[in-house]
């Protein structure tokens, strides 16, 4: 593929086949089957583990996984690809920063700002953090925008500020905060960024140096990649100054009852049998993606987002939360329970999400107990749209009887 097609693209993702009109990709992407078929072959031909064995399946297998490290560099533009630790996703990867990072740094008194946008892995690590430490969570309030006010920034901003905690896109309201500006600001009062970028790897990947982000997290399975793998990108110097946050085989030099050498950096982070299959996986993904025109690809899912806003608006009652003209959807209807709707979607074979999105604070901001939610992809059709706006239609009148 080198112009983007939206018929094409589908060809590839063999699930569409079974999941109706799948409208959940902000939960997690369907998988191409380059992702399958890499995935498969490693379990059907690999052989061993990575970083251990001396015959000649293994040392492949432990070179393809190193390649696979290289490749991660290369999509976020870090400088090595000892930049990047694998973790089980962006979950493992906010914990590993707070646990071994900021938590033999925190003390009384300092504090850690963390946007009203956040997910609960970019909120409740470093809630975890402030209580073991004495620092304290500070919240940086949404604006009318829906997005992190910009304007109470430098406010909150102060030398007892540690590290700034920012989404590179809401998995609620698709909102892209200008992180650039956050990041030059947290960085003249000497925090740190830690940047999830979960929602936004697979719209648009960060360039981490461009950007100058000190730590960035994202998930593979919300890029077309397999579930339980991820990754954590962190600054050189930064990496190197990390405890190991978990211990075990693979992650020192060695060992006696007096104490441990750590590995180099990254592996000193990855204790433990890694997951080689979904490392793989999302090797597979990155080099399918070599050949998708993302931004064309992006424009297309974004497009239906605005034509299902567009059809919806007609219904009565209807309110968007949408932040930013992205692919994300998230709506609801005055009078009608977002949960008594998503069912009935669910009967008619469309898949969205309602409720409360694991974003809590958010939710509460907006005022509302949860929304539903439509997530688009390049995979996602007018159709797709047009089921929507009639299955929408049915529920309604349904809860209307
Ligand atoms: N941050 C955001 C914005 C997310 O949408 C998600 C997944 N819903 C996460 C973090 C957590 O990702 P994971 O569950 O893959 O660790």
């Amino acid at each position: 593929m080198t112009a983007f097609n939206p018929a094409d693209f589908r060809r590839h993702f063999p699930a569409l086949a079974d999941a109706g009109v799948y409208l959940d990709s902000a939960a997690t992407t369907l998988k191409p089957t380059a992702v399958i078929e890499a995935t498969q072959q490693f379990y059907s031909h690999g052989a061993g583990t990575v970083h251990r064995s001396q015959f000649a399946a293994a040392r492949a297998l432990t070179d393809k996984y190193e390649q696979a490290r290289e490749r991660v560099a290369r999509l976020l533009n870090a400088p090595l690809a000892h930049n990047i630790v694998w973790t089980r996703g962006t979950t493992e990867a906010i914990n590993l920063v707070a646990q071994g990072y900021f938590r033999p740094r925190l003390q009384p008194g300092d504090e850690i700002l963390v946007s009203e946008a956040e997910h609960h892995a970019n909120l409740v690590p470093w809630l975890m953090v402030a209580a073991q430490t004495g620092a304290k969570v500070v919240k940086w309030p949404l604006g009318k925008d829906l997005l992190p006010e910009n304007a109470a920034l430098p406010s909150l901003l102060s030398s007892r500020t540690k590290v700034l905690a920012l989404g590179q896109m809401s998995n609620v309201t698709g909102g892209c905060p200008d992180i650039a500006h956050a990041i030059a600001l947290a960085h003249r009062a000497g925090a740190k960024v830690m940047i999830d970028g979960a929602q936004g790897v697979v719209h648009e990947p960060a360039d981490v140096q461009q950007l100058d982000i000190d730590f960035y997290a994202f998930s593979a399975h919300k890029l077309y990649g397999p579930m339980g793998i991820g990754a954590l990108y962190g600054k050189t110097s930064l990496l190197a100054e990390m405890q190991p946050w978990q211990g075990g085989g693979k992650m020192l030099t060695s060992v006696s009852f007096d104490g441990f050498s750590p590995q180099p950096v990254p592996w000193r982070f990855e204790a433990g049998t890694p997951n080689v299959a979904g490392v793989i996986g999302l090797s597979a993904a990155l080099g399918w993606l070599d050949d998708v025109d993302l931004p064309a690809a992006e424009s297309w899912s974004r497009g239906l987002a605005d034509l299902a806003e567009e059809r919806l608006s007609l219904l009565p009652g209807f309110r968007s939360y949408r932040a930013s003209r992205s692919s994300l959807l998230s709506f609801d209807i005055a009078g009608a329970h977002h949960s008594d709707v998503v069912t009935l979607l669910a009967e008619s074979g469309i898949a969205l999400r309602a409720g409360q999105h694991c974003a809590q604070p958010l939710i509460q901001a907006l005022g509302v107990s949860g929304t539903l939610r439509a997530s688009f992809a390049p995979y996602n059709t007018l159709n797709d749209v047009e089921a929507l706006v009639k299955g929408m239609t049915t529920a309604l009148e349904l809860l209307g009887d």
